[in-house]
């Protein structure tokens, strides 16, 4: 599954992880903290991303 960050499309995909965020290949999106911002824009965080519906079924 992946997770869109609304304001400037940053893509997490559980399948690559975020490593220079420091979550390895595989890391789910449960396992994320709650108050992990976007690496990209920094203004929105996890509760604000949305589903990527379809891009990983
Ligand atoms: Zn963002």
């Amino acid at each position: 599954m992946a997770y869109l960050c609304p304001v400037c499309d940053y893509v997490y995909d559980e399948r690559f992880g975020a490593p220079r965020e420091g979550f390895a290949p595989g890391t789910a999106w449960a396992e994320i903290p709650d108050d992990w911002c976007c690496p990209d824009c920094g203004v929105r965080e996890k509760v604000d991303f949305e589903r990527k519906e379809g891009a990983s079924r």
